[in-house]
């Protein structure tokens, strides 16, 4: 199949919408959907070409933004795909799942809260059982809310940010271990906060960089069982998690506007990533950040 969106020669400035962008606000967690103008996530445009054919991906926040874009390009891949998200995402879940299934693979939705142990056990075992087996696991779910001060910082926010970033991907990656075999993957997504924070997203910025540690430690331990791990560092990405408290209003609509491609990224501008790092073709690429961030980010 030919995709005219990406043929030839396409100028990365132009080929999406420039700042600024309508200012918006939504209600976390927020919905793809309803954001103007409405992400990319390669619905249109992501072609695949059977680099994951018979393979079983788990992939947190699977229903919008850089997990929604990884779930659409690994069906078109040829994966089999269960998504996580919360229950106020159904609307955008059911989206993705049409799309796996229009890929002509299997696609499972499960929601439901991360910030529970039990609830990321079961999850695992339930995408487990759906999927006969799991062989990708991405860790991508995320929570992102500014504030100005650290004294504006309350406890339940920290331990919410704390919860969903770095405890999660803990639990589920625990669960998931007795079941993935040499060959299989697992991605981390991190953020350019990791290495540069900004002042307003203290709490945040540390759970990024601890997804950085998680790859660099979890890739030795898990190196000599054949399971790599890798994350993934994106920049200024169009995805619900700016427009609900990731960033103050204010700034949404110069979002992206001072990195050197001059434009928020799109989410299906990091599919490609995620396809590599999942895939075979990268088999030598174990404990790597790898950046998708408009010319941000030191890696
Ligand atoms: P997004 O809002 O589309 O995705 C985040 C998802 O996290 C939500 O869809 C939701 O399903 C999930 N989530 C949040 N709290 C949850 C909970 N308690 N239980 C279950 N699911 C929960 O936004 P996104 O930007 O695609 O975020 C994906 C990842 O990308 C996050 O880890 C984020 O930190 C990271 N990231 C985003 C940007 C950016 O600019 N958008 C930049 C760097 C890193
Ligand atoms: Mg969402």
């Amino acid at each position: 199949m030919e995709n005219k969106e990406t043929q030839g020669l396409v100028n990365p400035l132009t080929r999406f919408q420039q700042p600024p962008y309508p200012k918006q606000q939504q209600p976390f967690p927020g919905l793809a959907g309803k954001m103007d103008p409405i992400p990319d996530h390669g619905e249109t445009s992501y072609v695949g070409s059977g680099k994951l054919k018979g393979r079983k991906a788990l992939i947190t926040g699977g229903d919008s933004g850089i997990g929604r874009a990884a779930a659409i390009a690994y069906a078109r891949e040829g994966a089999d795909v269960a998504i996580n998200y919360l229950p106020h995402e159904e609307e955008d879940a059911q989206e993705v799942i049409r799309y796996i299934e229009e890929a002509g693979q299997k696609g499972f939705a499960i929601p439901g809260d991360i910030t529970d142990e039990a609830f990321c056990v079961q999850l695992v075992e339930d995408a487990v059982a759906h999927l006969g087996g799991l062989d990708i696991l991405v860790n991508n779910a995320g929570k992102q809310k500014s504030h100005d001060s650290i004294e504006d910082i309350d406890s339940s926010d920290f331990d919410l940010t704390m919860k969903t970033n770095i405890y999660a991907p803990y639990w589920i990656t625990k669960a998931a271990l007795k079941h993935l075999k040499p060959g299989s993957a697992i991605i981390a997504t991190s953020s350019v906060q990791a290495y540069d924070p900004s002042a307003n997203l203290f709490d945040y910025a540390q759970t990024k960089a601890a997804n950085v540690a998680y790859v660099k430690a979890l890739s030795k331990q898990l190196g000599p069982k054949g399971i790599r791990v890798n994350g993934v560092s994106p920049g200024p990405i169009w995805t619900p998690l700016q427009i609900c408290g990731g960033q103050p209003s204010d700034a949404i609509p110069e979002f992206g506007a001072t990195a050197p491609l001059e434009r928020a990224g799109q989410p299906v501008e990091l599919a490609g990533v995620y396809v590599l790092l999942a895939d075979t073709s990268s088999s030598y690429s174990h404990g790597q950040i790898v950046g998708v961030a408009g010319g941000y980010g030191h890696p």
